[in-house]
């Protein structure tokens, strides 16, 4: 199969869904992107790397970002982390609040953003420094030592995260944050402003299309606990969209409201889409459009 032609066809085909979406405007930095931008990335298990349109152009990970901290804090923690997060689609929008008290301050899922601040909260008991600890990761990972975070993205969220605010403030009210509440959301919005392109992502994430092992062949997760992200980022990774997703794409994903979405092959490699206009899940429109073309043309599915 010609990979390139494959990638370059999709892309041709999936980037003019975006006049579909309307970019993330709740962080009025996110709003004054130019929607009409896309790029596709693929990174194989054996040392490849290829993309199409702007799969070089860097932009805010946001929730993406999230996958990498389960990891990081399921390779340190174990199964205790599910003592504090649950593992089931919460079936409510990603920073929905009700499903939060009715739960007592247990986060339906890790992806969704009440269950992502315990990630950070548990991450800097166990390292001091979430933020520094994840962008070392993907600086390795990605080979970019280039991974920063958008200063303004940060500044623009930070102001408007009253939503947030309210999910750290309730779960600490219910004794589910073990660090001050401005600490958690303050790592929290940095970590969802680092910016990184489709090639960096998809070498990023490389360790969950084999098995836990990192790109130096040392190991990170269990094959079983990179099974069980795996199957997370199905379930949850897209929020209240994420059966739609399954049924379009067939893949584990997770996606990000500055327009990426990682998607698992596994055993074969990482498929990372960019394109900033979003459908009303907050999912990238021409993103899943062309993770579902590729899909169908390939028969790369888990299913
Ligand atoms: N930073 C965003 C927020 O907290 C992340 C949400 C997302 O990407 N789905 O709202």
């Amino acid at each position: 199969m010609d990979l390139q032609a494959l990638l370059d066809d999709i892309a041709h085909d999936s980037a003019p869904f975006a006049a579909q979406g309307r970019v993330a405007d709740y962080i009025p930095a996110l709003a004054a992107v130019d929607p009409a931008q896309f790029g596709i990335a693929l990174a194989t298990m054996d040392g490849q790397l290829l993309g199409s349109g702007d799969w070089r152009s860097p932009f805010s990970i946001q929730s993406v970002s999230k996958a990498f901290s389960l990891a990081l804090v399921l390779a340190r923690d174990g199964e205790s982390l599910w003592q504090r997060v649950g593992r089931e689609p919460s079936g409510n929008p990603f920073n929905s609040l009700v499903q939060l008290e009715y739960e007592k301050g247990i986060p339906r899922n890790p992806f969704i953003n009440a269950g992502a601040l315990i990630l950070i909260d548990r991450l800097l008991s166990l390292t001091g420094d979430s933020l520094g600890t994840l962008q070392a990761f993907l600086r390795a990972e990605s080979g970019n030592a280039a991974v920063e975070v958008d200063a303004e993205v940060a500044a623009s969220e930070a102001a408007h995260g009253h939503r947030n605010a309210a999910l750290a403030h309730f779960m600490a009210s219910c004794g589910n944050l073990e660090n001050p509440v401005e600490v958690v959301l303050d790592h929290y919005v940095r970590q969802c402003s680092l910016t990184m392109s489709c090639g960096d992502l998809a070498k990023a994430g490389l360790f969950l299309a084999n098995h836990g092992l990192l790109a130096d062949g040392s190991r990170l997760l269990t094959r079983s606990e990179a099974k069980r992200i795996n199957a997370i980022m199905l379930t949850c990774g897209t929020y209240d969209a994420a059966g739609d997703f399954a049924y379009r794409v067939g893949l584990p994903g997770k996606s990000g409201v500055g327009g990426g979405i990682l998607a698992v092959l596994p055993e074969r490699g990482i498929l990372c889409v960019w394109s900033p206009a979003l459908d009303a899940h907050g999912n990238s429109l021409a993103g899943v459009e062309a993770l579902d073309r590729f899909t169908t043309r390939t028969g790369w599915s888990v299913f």
